[in-house]
């Protein structure tokens, strides 16, 4: 259905929806679901790329694969959907999820309602109409009453401005928008600029390719050995037979892990003890080792003895003693910045073809046509990878021109930083939700727990106002206040700000408010808020 859009500074034909969808990812792929096929709206999603999978449509760099166990990184929302798909590996690989959101898109007959190829450039309220206005890169225009932006906390990809990159005479590439045809390193001498989860899968696998491969470290990072097996069928077999245990517990877990932090405490346990245990959780593998002890994240004492026993691990793994000390001299607490976890990475410095640059007391002055330079050499390549993360959780919005009520920009809102309530709405944009967006726990979270959660909440919302007649939901003023101060307040009391320069704060981009954006209260109270809220009426919310 077309009618013309009452922005009148547009006239192309605008097509009228109940609700607009931006991103096909995890999140938008379950919100149009939820909209269109238990609200009965018409809903459309509109996607950048050109199929679903968000984050794992483009991330196809060499190593990619989810730091989240695969029995725990899949939609839950429908039992038989759990039934009828199984993981081959315990951590799931960039293409077997690309799979399962093509399986998924299709089992629910999603793909005739995304339009792909489809960039949003803006959104615009109109209050007289109370409708979004949005416009893509190719001029065309949509009209919708809500506007869901599910456009990933990891998708606005960070290039450095390094001087001269345009004189390269080799290749590059980011690491978020990899080539889908692959990379071919055989004899090629690369350089990958980035040691964070990226960078770590990476490595190995590139390393195990290329003629030589060059890593250049600003910060040197933690990681814990994945563990990645190729699952036994028993195990496959288990999990379709305990699906709905396995849901609740990453539902009842802080992190929407399906695993529960341990209540003892690393300052209570005998040295002798506490080492066994980690040396039992390094052997074990995965995200899991930082649930050794209760106290990790909230006492620097006790995050000393993960650090310290990591640190030494790394030093004995690693054969050249100048090399294991730069990558063991890390500046931050463990998991104060997302930890990383690995397959070889530390041993891939023990490889021939292998070296390790420190750009923290050298940094990288420009690119020249052969390589990189710091102030002290040039490192001649043919391929530099870009492992250098994302403007994180505020950018893929930002990019976006939204306007809210009287023309006002987001830009101009968050321009001290993220303002919202709830993470879910921002106080002057009507009938907009955000999905995983900063105040929510979304990367701190196995994501799709966290967007199932969100997009349940809107579907809930949205069905409450048209059940009750109600045109609008907006934020107040006052409760983005209380908010914003509740997200800073949780994540003082935790070790994450104590890494001062991780993407958590903006501080990886240049000129980016210092502002720690995650909700750290965790995903089971953060819930149980929300639900409070709605308990209370949509405590917090204008109606409509
Ligand atoms: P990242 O954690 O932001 O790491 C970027 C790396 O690039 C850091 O080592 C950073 O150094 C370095 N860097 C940035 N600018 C630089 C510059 N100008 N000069 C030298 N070095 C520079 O990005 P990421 O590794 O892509 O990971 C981002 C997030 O994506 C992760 O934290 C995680 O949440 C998610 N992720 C998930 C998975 C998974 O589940 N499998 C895999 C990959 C990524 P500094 O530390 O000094 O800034």
């Amino acid at each position: 259905m077309t009618n013309v859009t009452t922005d009148p500074a547009k006239t192309t034909p605008a097509t009228t929806l109940d609700a607009l969808v931006i991103g096909a990812g995890f999140a938008g792929l379950y919100q149009l679901m939820c909209l269109r096929d238990r609200l009965g709206l018409s809903v459309k999603t509109l996607e950048a790329g050109a199929g679903v999978g968000g984050t794992w449509y483009w991330n196809r760099y060499p190593g990619a694969r989810c730091d989240s166990e695969s029995h725990a990184y899949w939609y839950t929302f429908s039992p038989e959907l759990m039934r009828e798909w199984t993981w081959s590996e315990r951590y799931p690989g960039q293409a077997e999820i690309m799979r399962y959101l093509n399986f998924v898109a299709d089992r629910f007959d999603l793909k005739r309602d995304i339009q792909f190829n489809t960039r949003v450039t803006s959104a615009h309220y109109d209050a007289a109409a109370n409708r979004w206005n949005v416009r893509t890169e190719t001029g065309e225009s949509f009209t919708a009453k809500y506007l869901i932006t599910a456009v990933g906390c990891l998708s606005t990809a960070n290039v450095p401005k390094f001087p001269g990159l345009e004189s390269f005479q080799g290749k590059w590439y980011h690491t978020g928008q990899w080539p889908h045809e692959g990379v071919d390193f055989t004899d090629k001498r690369v350089g990958m600029i980035g040691t964070g989860s990226t960078g770590i899968q990476a490595a190995p696998v590139i390393a195990a390719q290329a003629a030589h491969l060059t890593v250049f470290q600003r910060t040197a990072n933690y990681s814990v050995p994945a563990g990645n097996v190729p699952l036994a069928p028993d195990f496959q077999q288990y999990v379709r037979d305990h699906a709905a245990e396995i849901r609740a517990v990453t539902r009842d877990t802080l992190n929407g892990m399906a695993f529960r932090i341990e209540t003892r405490l690393a300052m209570e346990t005998p040295p002798e003890e506490r080492e066994k245990i980690y040396e039992a959780a390094w052997e074990r593998g995965g995200l899991q080792f930082r649930a050794s002890f209760q106290d990790m994240m909230a006492s620097k004492e006790a995050n000393d003895t993960a650090a310290d026993f990591i640190k030494r691990k790394i030093r004995s793994i690693v054969t050249d003693p100048k090399t294991a000390a730069l990558l063991s001299d890390i500046d931050h607490p463990y998991a104060a910045k997302r930890p990383p976890i690995d397959t070889h990475y530390f041993e891939t410095y023990n490889r021939p073809n292998v070296s390790l640059v420190d750009v923290k007391s050298v940094p990288i002055s420009h690119i020249s046509p052969n390589g990189v330079c710091t102030g002290e050499a040039e490192y001649p390549l043919d391929i530099i990878v870009f492992a250098t993360g994302f403007d994180a959780m505020t950018g893929p919005m930002l990019r976006m021109d939204i306007r809210g009520r009287d023309g006002v920009a987001l830009q101009d809102v968050w321009a001290g930083g993220p303002r919202n309530y709830l993470g879910l709405q921002i106080a002057g944009f009507p009938n907009l939700f955000t999905i995983t967006g900063p105040g929510s726990p979304s990367v701190l979270c196995n994501m799709p727990v966290a967007i199932e959660q969100h997009a349940d909440w809107i579907s809930d919302c949205i069905a409450h106002l048209r059940a009750k007649g109600l045109e609008r939901i907006e934020a107040k003023p006052e409760s983005v206040e209380k908010w914003v101060a509740e997200v800073n307040d949780v994540a003082s009391k935790t070790l994450l700000p104590l890494a001062k320069h991780s993407w958590y704060l903006g501080a990886n981009i240049p000129g980016k408010p210092r502002v720690f954006m995650p909700y750290a209260g965790g995903m089971v109270r953060y819930r149980e808020i929300c639900d409070e809220v709605v308990a209370h009426g949509y405590e917090g919310f204008i109606l409509a």
